[in-house]
């Protein structure tokens, strides 16, 4: 008895037929399984490590021994259970640096936002409000790295869709 390959119509075997899953509900031939089934069963397997250890990594403070590489960092609100923001960087030690600065790096809009509800028309927040930022930053924010050589694009777009809540999120992106 034969099937028809559910991604390239091909008539096989249907005891050499593969589940297609997660690319297609059905039933597929050797080759496309080989060349899309597979890899995409990896891709979603190191997603799902990454996600688990998004969860279990250490959380450092804000610069504190972040390594001089590429990678994702995630950034974490002292009391709260989902992470507050990730990002992906070709330095994260470099990128440690620019967190802590209005001029570089859009978290600091976002966390005076939504912790004093005030919002930044150009530059860089008047003196005592920065003096806040820094304050809240050093007493409530941490931060987790993950060294990631290739793809973290990918792990970044991952966490992002497993934490639809987080600073990142598109519907928080608007109002900053
Ligand atoms: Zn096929």
């Amino acid at each position: 008895m034969t099937v028809k390959c559910c991604l390239c119509d091909k008539e096989v075997e249907d005891k050499f037929s593969n589940n297609a899953l997660p690319v297609q509900d059905g039933r597929c031939c050797m080759e496309c399984n080989l060349r899309l089934v597979v890899p995409a069963r990896a891709v979603i397997s190191k997603k799902t490590r990454f996600l688990e250890d998004v969860q279990k990594r250490e959380r450092c403070p804000i610069g504190g021994d972040a390594p001089d590489c590429a990678g994702v960092y995630v950034v974490w609100e002292r009391g709260i259970e989902d992470p507050l923001y990730v990002g992906e960087t070709a330095n994260i030690k470099a990128r440690m640096v620019d967190i802590k600065n209005t001029w570089n790096h859009s978290l600091r809009k976002k966390l005076a936002l939504k912790e004093f509800g005030i919002k930044l028309v150009s530059g860089k927040f008047p003196d005592d409000v920065e003096k806040r930022l820094d304050d809240f930053m050093r007493d409530s924010i941490s931060v987790s790295y993950f060294p990631v050589s290739f793809g973290r694009k990918e792990f970044e777009e991952a966490t992002i869709a497993h934490y639809p809540n987080m600073l990142n999120s598109p519907s928080l992106r608007g109002k900053k």
